[in-house]
């Protein structure tokens, strides 16, 4: 590779994934993507100007960095090591980020099978949704063990995000997404419980909310996605209910990994994945609020 910008692999190109191989093409880098949906994959193509590759190793063949954005770490090792995956494309010396929010230990586990193959890989999940995924404005949590790589990928992540964080060792990217969701899940479901009290105690629940953004039990939740997502029943944050069910499913796992008694952690991982069974279809995760709405016969609309 020369000075020239290295040529990028981007598999999966979903909610998130477009719009970031969206940024990287404004950025000037030359991308060449893969899904395994083909008609989203070809719609991508036309509308942000990356190669439609035939398989992820024909992606990664074409590349010298592979990013992928995926639902979760099974699909990660599936598009990396299964059928015509990332791994029997990518040359030596190659580096697969990963941005999808996954388990810390799995990922620990596919770098070091990723290294006996001389390939680097990095987790850099993100946070910011789909407006910062847009925006560029993602905030990325980067782990890894090869600092000369992380350095190398740098201005990759900075084409996509604007606040970039070191977090440690292979898996810590992980690890702190996961504990990062797992805190907006518990606030989410946290503010139903209470706005739901209230107002079955007689207060308008839009009024009670405006308490609350004016004290101090106020947060990001409270103070964007309610007014914006659920009090006017939009419920189309762009981010599935399933995908938050398995974040806390990973904080929940994380804590049992290092030893620790995470009480709040496994009642918040219990409750969403119920939710997951309740609700049906494929439900935007702010929608977890109508599942606490039905069992307290209260709809948390402005009176
Ligand atoms: P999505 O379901 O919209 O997109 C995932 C894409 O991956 C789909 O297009 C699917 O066809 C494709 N895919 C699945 N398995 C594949 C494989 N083996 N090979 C190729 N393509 C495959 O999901 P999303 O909302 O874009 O989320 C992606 C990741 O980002 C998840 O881990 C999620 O938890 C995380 N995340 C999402 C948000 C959000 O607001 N949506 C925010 C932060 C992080």
């Amino acid at each position: 590779m020369s000075d020239a910008k290295p040529r990028l692999g981007f598999v999966g190109l979903g909610n998130m994934g477009g719009p970031m191989a969206n940024n990287l093409v404004k950025g000037g880098y030359s991308v060449s993507g893969f899904d395994l949906n083909r008609p989203l994959l070809l719609k991508r193509a036309q509308e942000i100007g990356i190669h439609a590759a035939d398989s992820a190793a024909d992606a990664a063949k074409r590349s010298d960095y592979v990013i992928t954005m995926l639902p979760n770490g099974q699909n990660v090792r599936d598009a990396v090591f299964g059928k015509d995956g990332v791994a029997s494309g990518l040359a030596k010396g190659g580096i697969v980020i990963d941005m999808s929010s996954a388990g810390a230990t799995g990922t620990a586990q596919l770098g070091k099978e990723l290294a006996a193959k001389g390939i680097t890989l990095i987790d850099a999940p993100v946070s910011g949704g789909v407006t910062g995924a847009e925006a560029g404005t993602l905030a990325i949590m980067v782990g890894g063990d090869d600092n000369a790589a992380i350095d190398k990928i740098w201005p990759v992540l900075e084409a996509m995000g604007k606040k970039l964080f070191r977090a440690g060792k292979l898996g810590s990217g992980h690890a702190a997404k996961s504990i990062n969701n797992y805190l907006g899940a518990t606030n989410l479901i946290a503010i139903a419980e209470g706005l739901i009290a209230g107002t079955k105690f007689g207060l308008d629940p839009a009024n009670l909310l405006a308490i609350i953004n004016a004290s101090t039990g106020n947060s990001g939740t409270s103070q964007g996605l309610y007014p914006g997502q659920v009090l006017n029943r939009k419920f189309g944050a762009g981010f599935a209910l399933a995908l938050m069910a398995k974040d806390v499913g990973l904080a929940a796992d994380l804590a049992k990994d290092v030893g620790m008694n995470a009480e709040v952690m496994a009642h918040t991982a219990k409750v969403w994945a119920k939710a997951r069974e309740t609700l049906k279809g494929n439900p935007d995760f702010t929608e977890i609020v109508k599942m606490f709405e039905a069992e307290n016969g209260v709809e948390l609309v402005k009176k």
